[in-house]
């Protein structure tokens, strides 16, 4: 809703349900150092509206929501978003069986063509139902981050320990799953995974990036940080990753298959400038910026009241002498236009002074205006004649 919109609510409404703008300017504690919205900011983005997936069942794989990039669905289309991940060694390659991808062992690893960072991953294995072999040796695969930076452990864990930082859903090497909630072999495991890589600057660690794991609904790792590709036997490293990358699944000599992959990109961190979270002073404040130059771009196309406030609105976010002239200007020329009203013709516009009345105790309280600002005793003074500060 614009702003003369949300006035024309308020102008209707009783003068008692106020606060009346739940999500207007002048409501909520304003932007501060690290928080370039106010509390409650309608200026503040809404989130995107994405058409929510279904469940899979064990029959039938569900449906991934509605702005994922699909990897595999089950279908020959979808095969060729895969490639062997090295220079293939023979004829071999991963099968098309059942609607699923499966490991044709010794064909190697595979990876998507699409490369992609920061996501949201989905993706469902089975281990082979004729158990052969232990610990590492049933059902082995890997779901492998940017190319291999990182492998969340595919592994049949049911009935069959292994060393910890190995089991299934394990940050290979590093960091065992906190539970092991996997289904028997034959039945499908669905892995939810949440993956923020490493974010450096100028060679520095800002962020060390964390996974976070799911094994049919259940947390195994929860933001766990990363240390660099977890390594065979040996230990793993902070490092810096590469920004985006494939997904690869291993060959490991196992029959393990896949189905219904996908994932959503996630929008940058604040550590890389985006606004996912608490963000730096000089982050903030050059997000601030920008909303009030959108505000201010915003009011040039208004007039009177409606300008003055939006005017009035952008200081909450950026102060701008000049803008603050202007308003403080206009709100002069309001306030007058006001007073020059008859007693009986100002009852029709209470509800419109009282909002200039939230608004410029606002302004004043947080300091976007001076504590001498006119406009505000001059809004009193209406208020006190019409009568409108006495209980009935
Ligand atoms: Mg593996």
């Amino acid at each position: 809703m614009n702003l003369s919109k949300r006035l024309a609510c308020f102008s209707t409404l009783p003068f008692l349900l106020t606060p009346v703008i739940a999500d207007g300017p002048f409501y909520g504690d304003p932007p501060d150092a690290s928080h370039p919205w106010g509390v409650h900011d309608h200026n503040r983005p809404q989130p995107a509206i994405v058409a929510p997936g279904t469940f899979s069942s064990q029959a039938v794989p569900g449906k991934p929501p509605g702005d994922a990039v699909v990897l595999f669905d089950g279908t020959e289309a979808t095969m060729k978003n895969w490639v062997p991940a090295g220079k293939p060694k023979n004829d071999k390659r991963w099968a098309l069986t059942n609607g699923a991808l499966q490991c044709t062992p010794g064909a190697g690893d595979v990876k998507t063509t699409a490369e992609f960072g920061d996501c949201q991953l989905h993706i469902e294995w089975t281990a082979p139902t004729e158990v052969k072999g232990n610990s590492q040796g049933r059902g082995n695969s890997g779901v492998f981050f940017l190319g291999g930076a990182i492998e969340v452990q595919v592994l049949d864990n049911y009935n069959n320990p292994s060393y910890a930082d190995g089991m299934a859903g394990s940050v290979y090497g590093v960091n065992p799953p906190m539970a092991n909630s996997l289904r028997k072999p034959g039945e499908w495991q669905m892995y939810d995974i949440i993956f923020r890589r490493p974010v450096y600057k100028d060679g520095m660690e800002v962020d060390p990036g964390r996974v976070t794991v799911m094994i049919n609904g259940v947390v195994v790792q929860d933001s766990t940080p990363l240390e660099g590709g977890g390594g065979h036997r040996s230990r793993s490293k902070s490092r810096p990753f590469p920004e985006s990358g494939p997904l690869k699944l291993q060959d490991h000599g196992n029959t393990t298959a896949f189905r219904n992959i996908w994932y959503r990109p996630l929008s940058p961190r604040s550590v890389e400038g985006g606004t996912n979270g608490r963000l730096t002073k000089e982050a903030a404040m050059e997000k601030r910026q920008e909303i009030a130059a959108g505000i201010r771009e915003n009011a040039a196309t208004k007039t009177g009241k409606e300008q003055m406030y939006l005017l009035f609105e952008s200081l909450c976010y950026a102060l701008h002498a000049e803008t603050l002239a202007a308003a403080t200007a206009m709100s002069g020329t309001y306030v007058a236009e006001l007073k020059a009203n008859e007693k009986e013709a100002l009852e029709k516009r209470k509800g419109e002074v009282m909002q200039a009345r939230q608004a410029f105790n606002y302004l004043v309280k947080h300091e976007f205006v001076p504590s001498d600002f006119a406009g505000k005793e001059d809004v009193e003074t209406i208020i006190e004649a019409q009568g409108w500060n006495k209980k009935k």
